[in-house]
């Protein structure tokens, strides 16, 4: 694995100079040896209703239970504090997904295996974020649910709220969604049920030797 500490990166905040990088004491080499496993981001996309929260919990589930030390960072509940000054509009989007780009980068370099389940619609964004990350450290996986089955599904009545013109700007319906072109892991779930979507991410790490820290 890569030990490339946790880097500065270009933000749009107004940094001063006088703010100097403190070296940790604690390595990620050593992080990943005691934990047994390498620290990723799973960057679940999709559209609302794809199933992200829920396949990526069902993921979280099997790594806990494989004693890998792992975090969801959800993007309705990160709504609720650390982002909950910003709206839906196209700039409070890419900022919200900055952010919680920071804080993955951070429990990975925590030693956490951190699965996010954002939308993420713009392809510019996600790239972004894997920009933020050293090299195999950001896993995207495209939750590819057509979007009929997403609104049938409509687990937070929210296409019925678009489709009334109560919720402008929604992915899908108003908005647009910019599906990936080359994600490390694409689950189709139509057709599938959430243990077979969870077990296709499982199986990739396993084949890409994550879930050992040799
Ligand atoms: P998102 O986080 O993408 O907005 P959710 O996970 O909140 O989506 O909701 C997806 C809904 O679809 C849940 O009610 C879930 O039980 C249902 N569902 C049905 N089949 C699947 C599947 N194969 N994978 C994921 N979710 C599924």
């Amino acid at each position: 694995m890569s030990d490339v500490p946790y880097r500065e990166v270009t933000t749009s905040c107004n940094k001063s100079s006088d703010v100097v990088w403190h070296q940790a004491s604690v390595s990620r080499i050593e992080r990943c040896k005691n934990n047994g496993h390498k620290p990723v981001v799973l960057w679940f996309t999709g559209l609302s209703g794809s199933g992200k929260s829920t396949i990526a919990n069902a993921v979280d589930k099997m790594l806990h239970d494989l004693n890998c030390h792992t975090y969801v960072l959800d993007g309705d509940n990160v709504r609720h504090g650390l982002n909950g000054d910003l709206n839906f509009t196209d700039t409070d989007r890419v900022e919200n997904i900055r952010r919680v780009g920071e804080v993955a980068k951070l429990f990975v370099d925590a030693g956490l295996i951190v699965s996010t389940a954002f939308i993420s619609p713009f392809i510019a964004d996600r790239e972004m974020v894997r920009g933020q990350l050293a090299e195999k450290e950001f896993i995207e996986v495209f939750i590819d649910t057509p979007l009929a089955i997403c609104e049938q599904r409509d687990p937070k009545g929210l296409y019925k709220k678009a489709r009334a013109g109560e919720i402008k700007h929604f992915t899908g319906i108003d908005s647009a969604y910019e599906a990936p072109t080359q994600a490390e892991i694409h689950v189709e779930t139509a057709e599938k049920c959430v243990e077979e979507c969870a077990l296709q991410v499982i199986s990739y790490l396993t084949q890409h030797s994550y879930l050992t820290s040799k």
